[in-house]
């Protein structure tokens, strides 16, 4: 749920894209003609000298969207002197001279960019897209046009090479490493002739991620059910029924139009009676791209995982996964496989359990001894009626807006961590329903300032996210300035903000990445907050979620906006019981699907072009998860994260993450709950540090161990014996 900002020295992302993706094809457009095209920038332009803000704020109230592409533009052109000076300074390379240096570098353009980046994201016009579209390539060849800067990378590997006798601090030395290990992942190392084969297999890498791309969105498309009999919807609500009526509409199409997601399971089988209705809709969803048309994807996956090895194998590595994981946490594939192994037995153990429940339904019927996975979610709804429903209404008056932020949110920041927050008026905003508020330490130190955004717009992403307006380093002498945006209903003039609980955890979730990159306490930019692997990012923000539920916490906020009065103990019981709902199910499929991945990415070069059917069958073998009634939560045909959207090799990324923050609130649990010290503890090892040493024994280090699946697996409701 966040976007996340690479590297800030070296690697930019316009959207919402996690991860360290080197680029390494050049996209041809060079920042020196990008300059041409540019406004003139100059001292009226509100980025031209750092904010003279409380915390280095943005001048929100001064950016006019024209300024943003002459900074940018300016922003690109500065830094890239900068690391041409570095390249080319004639004194042999030091860490102050190269790797400080660099770190020192492209200030203007973080400024921009970050603001940039904001309100694109979050407050969108027409003006600022054209200028997204404009700054898009010219960002992504600037990046190149550092990270692939030989005399650059010839200087960092001197230093690398010199490094134990440099004697550098703990901190220092992970930069040398970390920054040298990222461009050789880019190819740095190899022999020119190699390099120009790595050119050539990355633009067809993403010529075909492209094709993919394009053949599954018309697939997608052709997939919809359509329908002109009302009969075969029976079961839908009249809200359903209205917008699968517009959908046909705006498809110029009689009835009624369903159409299909990008999962495997379609949230309308969950409702429609007509079992012959959700056995075609399944049917669509599960061959959408294998149809033997224009749009199947078989041919084209095949080749990209081959072309991937070959790949991995020009870099060096036995497989794509081994090349992809070496900055992750977990490290190599096997780590990663090891990890997804271990969890396959208790949960498809509590899937068949979910299985049978569903067969001693009154309801359950059709001939099949076990349920059809067309089937599953209409008569695991039913189950959900009966053990773990709720009504919504009746919660959402204990949770609003401005309670749930100030006596939940903040109050467990506050027990956890000693931090106060105060309202701050003055300082400007993109959009007149953002708030600010100023952090500080127990001992009144200023920390942070943090904004939210809390409403959907039009204008706004979908979702909710975090990131940063101001990175936190010593060497540049910056504090944190960090913002969350979500997409909650807006109350109407002077009604309260009800919300959800899932909106209370995602306030939690995103209020847990601004901790992390507000605690962030590093020298080095590049090494601050945030600024960590994939499979470790999402583990602060997880693992704040759990204060929500904390008795002590949930006691404080979950209190009716009109009476004051506590939310009665079943239904709080109820709420807690609900999470645990269809997870054997839903955790096969994760788990399929995580396996799956890195099945295709741990093929070797010499292997020969996959039969992608049998395959995916094999592999489901392989792993013990082919469970006829929980089919992967993507088939390979339409696994868009690991095909198109960088997550190949890293979607057990997710369940890692997970691992982490039910294993380190197990470690709290067991040491006392929520206490200063505890959290002060948690903040000292793990929080303000970044990425500033490896995570795995900063991980280790701060359990006193290694972490433990088992405390996720009892989260889910995976160990419970069966009732
Ligand atoms: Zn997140």
């Amino acid at each position: 749920m966040m976007h996340l900002r690479i590297r800030s020295r070296f690697k930019r992302v316009l959207g919402p894209a996690i991860g360290l993706v080197f680029l390494i094809a050049a996209t041809g457009i060079c920042a020196a003609q990008a300059k041409s095209t540019a406004r003139k920038f100059g001292p009226s332009n509100p980025f031209y000298a750092p904010s003279a803000l409380p915390f280095q704020a943005t001048p929100f109230d001064k950016i006019k969207d024209s300024d943003y592409q002459a900074a940018i533009d300016e922003g690109m052109a500065q830094q890239l002197a900068e690391a041409e000076a570095i390249a080319n300074n004639p004194a042999p390379p030091t860490f102050e001279n190269t790797m400080v240096a660099l770190e020192r570098s492209g200030l203007l353009l973080d400024r921009a960019w970050n603001a940039f980046n904001c309100v694109t994201q979050a407050n969108l016009d027409p003006e600022l897209e054209k200028v997204q579209a404009y700054e898009a390539p010219r960002i992504a060849a600037h990046e190149d046009a550092i990270s692939l800067n030989t005399k650059l990378f010839a200087r960092i590997k001197a230093i690398y090479d010199e490094r134990a006798s440099l004697s550098l601090d703990a901190e220092s030395l992970r930069l040398v490493e970390y920054d040298y290990q990222e461009f050789v992942k880019a190819g740095a190392n190899l022999e020119s002739s190699d390099k120009d084969k790595l050119k050539k297999l990355d633009e067809e890498e993403s010529t075909l991620e492209n094709t993919f791309m394009t053949k599954l969105l018309d697939a997608t498309t052709a997939g919809a059910y359509s329908t002109t009999d009302p009969m075969t919807l029976a079961g839908l609500s009249g809200g359903q029924k209205a917008a699968a009526a517009e959908e046909a509409k705006a498809h110029k199409q009689q009835g009624w139009l369903l159409p299909l997601q990008n999962t495997t399971q379609q949230p309308d089988l969950s409702s429609l009676s007509d079992r012959e209705t959700r056995k075609k809709i399944f049917e669509h969803s599960w061959n959408r791209a294998e149809r033997g048309d224009a749009n199947d994807t078989r041919s084209t996956i095949a080749r990209l995982a081959q072309l991937r090895a070959e790949k991995a194998a020009l870099l060096g590595y036995p497989n794509y996964a081994a090349w992809n994981l070496t900055d992750q946490m977990a490290k190599t594939p096997e780590a990663a496989i090891h990890f997804l192994d271990a969890m396959v037995p208790a949960t498809t153990a509590k899937a068949a359990r979910e299985a049978k429940e569903i067969q001693g339904l009154d309801d359950f019927r059709g001939g099949d001894s076990i349920p059809n996975p067309a089937d599953w979610e209409f008569y695991a709804e039913q189950v959900r009626k009966a053990k773990y429903d709720y009504d919504q209404a009746q919660v959402k008056p204990y949770f609003e807006l401005n309670t749930v932020l100030k006596d939940g949110v903040f109050y467990a920041a506050h027990e956890l961590y000693g931090l106060t927050f105060k309202e701050r008026k003055d300082i400007p905003v993109w959009q007149a329903d953002v708030r600010v508020f100023e952090v500080s330490e127990a001992d009144g130190k200023p920390l942070a300032l943090w904004y939210c955004d809390y409403f959907k717009r039009d204008n706004k992403n979908g979702g909710a996210w975090e990131d940063s307006l101001v990175g936190q380093s010593k060497l540049l002498n910056t504090l944190p300035v960090v913002y969350n945006v979500a997409n909650f209903e807006k109350p109407a003039a002077g009604r309260p903000a009800l919300l959800s609980f899932d909106d209370v955890t995602t306030m939690f979730h995103e209020f847990g990445h601004a901790l992390h990159a507000m605690f962030a306490n590093t020298q080095y930019p590049g090494l601050s907050g945030t600024s960590v692997p994939r499979d470790f990012v999402e583990f602060p923000s997880q693992f704040n979620e759990h204060w929500a539920s904390y008795p002590t916490v949930f006691a404080h906020y979950a209190r009716h906006y009109k009476t004051g009065e506590p939310m009665p103990a079943d239904l709080a019981a109820k709420i807690v019981k609900a999470k645990t709902f269809n997870q054997g199910y839903e955790f096969t499929e994760i788990l399929a699907a995580s396996e799956l991945d890195l099945e295709w990415h741990t093929l070797p070069a010499s292997a020969p072009l996959q039969d992608p059917d049998k395959f995916e069958q094999e592999a489901l073998k392989r792993t013990h998860l082919s469970v006829s009634y929980v089919p992967p939560r993507y088939r390979s045909s339409y696994f868009l994260h690991i095909w198109q959207e960088g997550y190949q090799a890293g979607y057990y990324a997710y369940t890692w993450s997970e691992m982490l923050d039910d294993d380190a609130f197990q470690w709290f649990e067991d040491h006392g709950g929520m206490t200063r010290e505890n959290g002060d503890r948690f903040r000292r090892m793990v929080l303000s540090r970044g990425n500033t040493e490896d995570l795995e024994k900063m991980y280790d280090a701060w359990l006193g161990g290694k972490p433990s699946i088992e405390p996720m697996l009892k989260d889910r409701g995976l160990k419970e014996t069966a009732q």
